[in-house]
């Protein structure tokens, strides 16, 4: 049986995340490339070069891609194998811990009701971990999200009566993109759970923004309400920081739940132009592979 290093697996994970907050995936990169060859208006196309001289300079600097690095939030893939899985919780945590102190991540985790922040970013559910278990595996896949405060805020959730149909979630995410959108820094990324009750439906929205852009729903008819929405968004020309511009997304993804009868439950949250995910997985022998940044070093 393995033996679980502890301590390889919380330096991977640190190291990890450190990285994350500097380079964004490629994923993002080669969409907001895409989306800046797009663009024609010279304040737009301005404010994509600060985009990418700004992706220069962390690079160069080893600087935070953008000043807020967020709350940290994990998604785990666990394999049912995978050792010591009573111990990846308090890895997370130091994980963070060190991170914060090397990177350096912004002081960003505030205590409820005292109102206290201890400059770690660690502290009561900090970071919120969302688990999952694999079967027939003995890896571990662990996305670490950074999730700003101006990103944060175009988050909501609402529980429709059935009838309204999805027409209702349609009116809903254009609502909420107009009126919320510009605190998030476009071109944004639009994630959108859809299940029976909010609280799935909003863990859901954030799991959606955690998969390479484009990337589409299973159901066709998901990936064609993503790709409908996705064109409707545009054609309200935000453009990059809503300054106005061809695009105002970088994408729409929707995860769902199969729902109540009585109730269908939609949830929006939203990653920014600096959207930095990653995805990462390590074996049981603390081997490792970074999906979303290829050839990083960590
Ligand atoms: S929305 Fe994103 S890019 Fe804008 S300040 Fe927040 S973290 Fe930074």
């Amino acid at each position: 049986m393995n033996m679980f290093d502890k301590e390889k697996f919380t330096e991977i994970v640190s190291n990890f995340v450190t990285m994350s907050g500097k380079i964004l995936p490629d994923d993002v990169t080669q969409k907001l490339e895409e989306l800046k060859n797009a663009e024609t208006g010279e304040l737009a196309k301005t404010v994509y070069k600060c985009y990418f001289d700004n992706q220069e300079l962390a690079r160069k600097l080893s600087r935070p891609s953008c000043q807020d690095t967020g709350v940290i939030n994990f998604y785990v893939n666990a394999g049912e194998h995978f050792p010591a899985l009573g111990q990846i919780n308090d890895c997370l945590k130091e994980a963070v811990r060190r991170s914060t102190a090397e990177a350096p991540l912004r002081h960003n985790t505030v205590a409820i009701f005292d109102e206290k922040n201890e400059g770690t970013n660690v502290g009561e559910r900090a970071p919120y971990i969302h688990w999952e278990i694999v079967p027939d595996s003995d890896k571990i896949e662990i996305k670490p999200y950074m999730s700003g405060g101006g990103c944060s805020l175009p988050g909501r959730a609402i529980t429709l009566m059935p009838s309204a149909g999805y027409e209702a979630i349609v009116q809903y995410v254009f609502d909420t993109i107009v009126d919320w959108g510009i605190n998030a820094c476009p071109p944004l990324l639009v994630g959108i759970g859809i299940a029976g009750s909010v609280e799935n439906a909003a863990v859901l929205s954030k799991k959606a923004l955690l998969r390479p852009i484009d990337e589409r729903h299973p159901n066709p008819k998901g990936a064609q309400m993503e790709k409908d929405l996705e064109k409707g968004l545009n054609e309200l020309g935000l453009g990059p920081q809503g300054i106005s511009g061809r695009s105002t997304v970088m994408g729409v993804h929707i995860e769902t739940a199969a729902r109540h009868p009585s109730t269908i439950s939609v949830a929006i949250n939203v990653g920014c132009w600096s959207h930095r995910w990653g995805d990462i997985i390590i074996d049981k022998d603390m081997n490792y592979e970074i999906i979303s940044h290829k050839g990083a070093k960590i």
